[in-house]
């Protein structure tokens, strides 16, 4: 360190002075609360395999576990992964991939979303990989590495028609005379990413990119970069384009059993079975006149005598509140109306064509009982989102409980 004094008193000049201290759920959760997500490892593995089964043997296996494993919980996902054989785990931030670390995962972890100026130390010491979209990031990374006396390997995005991250395609030459000066990084991957691949009618513009990357992969082997890696297919192109595959696919949603709405109608599904499911049970039941009000605004009212149960589940544990008197959950192996507005803790539903309901009961918002089954795909359906989005939103209050893994 340099002469110069510190003075406590004064600002601090970059975010480097201040100290975080993020917790990402300071809830200690009682298994008290009856709701709470089942997470099926056996079928997470199985899905993995169902992939694993029908690409080339050589070509290895991402799995995406950005968003605490699209809510299913990332650090039980990853591991139990890892020992069925995933070869790599892609995270949306660095912070993810050190969560990672720290739960014990060893493979090689994608940071997909690169990284923010001040975390290349980090990276480097936790044995990161991040995609690089920016010179500036490479510049950083090179003198990251340099400073730790090692080489940093990372991953060129191409932009072939995402649209989002990525060098702009007809940039790449730029940026590649640009960053020939780093000496301290390897171009150890080449990808790209598909909007649409889960689009037949889109069929030409996916075609399109695979050619884009193979002349970006050219233009790279030409300027004596030697990748190891080139990938681009999500779930929707490992299981729609075969050609898509490289030597690494990287997918997210079928290895969670979320399909329905993120692949191909026209190709054939492998048996993908869904991971997560939810639970809550009755806290309270009545019986109610016609004409009684329901919940908030009174937004339903009953037209009949009517059986009424409240659930210990609201939209802060993910429910969607625009379910609000239209979704349904099962109970009792039977389909039940959701009543009135989901509130933030409860939600209400007319439970008077179901026999024998007792409080205690157990109702299960997404999954299967009996002939019933209810998807996240299904509630995505109904309120205007993709299944992704209904399984990040169930809430750290939530508590995950794991079965099987191996
Ligand atoms: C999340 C993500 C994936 C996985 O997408 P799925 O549709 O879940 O298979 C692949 N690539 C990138 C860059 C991603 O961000």
């Amino acid at each position: 360190m340099g002469d110069e004094e510190i003075n406590g008193d004064e600002t601090p000049e970059s975010f480097d002075d201040l100290s975080f201290s993020f917790q990402p759920s300071s809830l200690i959760l009682s298994e008290s609360r009856p709701t709470w997500a089942e997470i099926n490892l056996d079928n997470l593995v199985h899905n993995f395999r169902e992939m694993k089964e029908v690409v080339d043997p050589d070509v290895a296996i991402l799995v995406a576990v950005k968003a605490d494993a699209y809510g299913h919980g990332a650090p039980d996902c990853a591991r139990a992964l890892e020992r069925a054989g995933a070869s790599w785990f892609g995270v949306a931030l660095p912070e993810e991939g050190v969560a990672l670390r720290e739960s014990g995962i060893r493979r090689p972890i994608l940071c997909l979303g690169g990284f923010w100026e001040g975390q290349e130390d980090m990276l480097i010491a936790r044995g990161l990989t991040a995609a690089i979209f920016r010179p500036d990031l490479l510049e950083l990374l090179d003198r990251a590495a340099r400073r730790a006396g090692r080489i940093a390997s990372y991953h060129l995005k191409v932009d072939t028609g995402m649209g989002r991250l990525g060098v702009p395609h007809r940039e790449l030459g730029d940026f590649l005379d640009h960053t020939a000066r780093f000496e301290k990084v390897r171009l150890e991957g080449v990808m790209s990413h598909f909007p649409s691949a889960d689009e037949p009618e889109k069929d030409e513009f996916t075609n399109n990119q695979m050619d884009l990357l193979e002349e970006a992969v050219e233009m790279v082997r030409a300027r004596g970069h030697n990748p190891t890696w080139i990938h681009q297919a999500n779930s929707a192109a490992a299981h729609a384009y075969p050609r898509s595959h490289g030597n690494l696919i990287r997918i997210g949603g079928v290895a969670y059993g979320l399909w329905r709405d993120a692949t191909s109608p026209d190709v054939e599904p492998l048996d993908w079975q869904p991971v997560m499911s939810l639970h809550t049970r009755i806290m309270f039941l009545k019986t109610v006149p016609p004409g009684t009000p329901l919940g908030y605004g009174g937004l339903f009212v009953t037209e009949r005598e009517s059986r009424v149960a409240t659930l210990a589940i609201g939209y802060e544990d993910g429910l969607p509140g625009t379910l609000s008197n239209r979704g349904r959950v099962i109970l009792h192996g039977r389909f039940a109306p959701i009543v009135g507005r989901v509130s933030m803790d409860l939600t209400l539903v007319d439970v008077t064509d179901v026999a024998g309901v007792e409080v205690g009961d157990e109702v299960i918002i997404i999954g299967r009982q009996g002939a019933c089954h209810i998807t996240a795909e299904d509630i995505a359906e109904m309120t205007g989102t993709i299944s992704y989005e209904i399984t990040c939103r169930i809430s750290d209050r939530v508590p995950r409980v794991y079965i099987g893994g191996g």
